[in-house]
């Protein structure tokens, strides 16, 4: 066998590449890894944990007005952005410390610098003390994503999701263009922050890919908490102007803005990164294709999480790492499941979600029964706040096994994460039914739908 530096050379030091190399250097093989900015990537630094920080921030809003309700009298509440922004930057930095101690304690051999590709084998790291070449018998590329910008006139004005944690000033007027997760997250955050938000979005309704009526249903409650949120609406042009940018709409109509964030997808990190010197073969958008096992079309070459553009969730970065290092290291027994995949989304209410949409489970199942139901929190019966609460049950018919959870509302993702175990084993409506509910709460309304809404 031929001498190589390392067993495994991990090129990204972000969710899946840390996971990787920190797993196969505690299973006692020799592994290097190559990061070119902040250790911890997107979901540290400017994805996931900054994001529900400004989440957090941004429902003290809502709790300052409610709690009169509740017989508390808060002074004028008075928001400091630079504050912030300063106690996030110390949160991240900590973190950025303890994924290089972990990684450190491991075993592994962490560069600072851009890698790229030579051959199959063979990695180039430009460091600030020169450039390497390294030899490694495994190579991972786990490089994430990048926001991706259309090209149209005024597209120099815009930003993306990474500057807005750091924005120099607050936004009195935010115009967010996008429909997916990342934008209804910005634009309900900027919203409770005290942006005056705008959210753009040129399709029939905000976030594809969910269920149809969690869409409608979070996109009126987004726009009870005060988001001008417009469909069928598409950006034409922006121009800076002496108050700050107008936007041209494709209906000819304006708006003006402080600041534009552009939303509108991802594209996977593969510029530089070596492929077509190695022979590594790309998909759609340049994502790196790879089989059952995360190996590329370079035998000894392997890619996962966001750069392969599947399920683009830390969780899933975290768990493609583990199958890959037991299939490369250990016994292969450790598998990905794609189905049943839960998630959430940080709009105010939040979505939580697992399983099938309704229109995908009629799909996939044919006859399947549906049960729901939508009403006014508890809490808010003092609130004085109109927000509502949908929790819903995707059955399918024939075998009784639930297939699809939606919640919209406080807290969805802490309540769907515990259901999304029960689905995972394969729980029916029967089993449902048979669990007591803890009281009072929402998630119990889980367990109580006894009524189909329909078939
Ligand atoms: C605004 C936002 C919010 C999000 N919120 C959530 C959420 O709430 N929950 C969730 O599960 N997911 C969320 N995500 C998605 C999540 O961040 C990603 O799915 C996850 O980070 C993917 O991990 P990864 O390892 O594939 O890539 P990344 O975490 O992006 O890491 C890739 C790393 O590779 C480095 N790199 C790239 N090329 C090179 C090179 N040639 N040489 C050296 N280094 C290189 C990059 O600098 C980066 O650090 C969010 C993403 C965004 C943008």
């Amino acid at each position: 066998m031929a001498d190589f530096t390392y067993d495994f050379f991990v090129i990204g030091g972000g969710s899946g590449g840390v996971r990787a190399a920190r797993m196969a250097a505690q299973g006692g093989v020799r592994v290097a890894l190559a990061e070119a900015a902040a250790l911890g990537g997107t979901c540290v630094n400017v994805g996931c944990i900054p994001k529900k920080l400004y989440s957090y921030a941004a429902h003290y809003a809502d709790a300052f007005t409610e709690a009169a309700g509740f017989g508390w009298d808060v002074g004028q509440p008075r928001f400091d952005w630079e504050r912030l922004k300063k106690n996030r930057a110390a949160v991240i930095t900590r973190l950025n410390g303890i994924y290089e101690q972990l990684l450190a304690d491991a075993g592994v051999q962490i560069l600072r610098g851009w890698a790229q590709l030579v051959d199959g084998h063979t990695v180039e790291v430009r460091t600030e003390t020169g450039v390497q070449r390294i030899t490694a018998r495994h190579i991972l590329l786990a490089t994430g994503g990048t926001p991706s910008v259309p090209d149209f006139p005024g597209r120099e004005h815009v930003l993306t999701s990474d500057s807005m944690f750091d924005l120099p000033v607050f936004p009195k007027r935010l115009v967010v263009v996008g429909g997916g997760y990342i934008a209804c997250e910005f634009a309900s955050i900027f919203q409770g922050l005290g942006a005056q938000v705008t959210q753009l979005y040129r399709g029939e309704q905000v976030l594809r890919g969910f269920d149809e009526e969690v869409r409608a249903f979070v996109a009126a409650e987004m726009r009870k908490t005060g988001v001008d949120l417009r469909l069928h609406a598409g950006v034409a042009a922006i121009t800076r102007t002496k108050d700050g940018l107008e936007l041209t709409l494709a209906d000819g109509s304006t708006l003006g803005a402080d600041t534009v964030l552009y939303a509108t997808g991802r594209v996977p990190n593969v510029n530089g990164l070596g492929l077509d010197a190695a022979g590594v073969a790309q998909g759609k958008d340049g994502a790196i294709t790879v089989d059952a096992h995360y190996r590329t079309s370079v035998h000894s070459v392997y890619a996962l999480g966001d750069v392969t553009a599947r399920v683009q969730l830390t969780p899933v970065a975290l768990g493609e790492a583990m199958a890959l290092v037991d299939h490369l290291f250990g016994d292969g027994k450790r598998k990905m499941g794609y189905e049943f995949i839960p998630t959430a989304v940080f709009t105010h209410p939040n979505i939580g979600t697992v399983g099938y949409s309704e229109a995908d489970a009629r799909a996939k199942f044919g006859a399947v029964t549906v049960f729901r139901s939508d009403f006014k929190p508890l809490r808010h019966t003092l609130s004085g706040s109109g927000e509502r609460t949908l929790v819903k049950l995707v059955v399918d018919t024939a075998s009784d096994r639930v297939v699809g959870l939606h919640m919209v509302g406080p807290d969805a993702g802490e309540v769907v994460q515990g259901f999304a175990v029960a689905m995972k084993a394969g729980a029916t409506k029967a089993v449902f039914d048979s669990t007591i509910g803890i009281h009072p709460t929402l998630a119990e309304e889980f367990v109580t739908l006894r009524t189909a809404a329909r078939h």
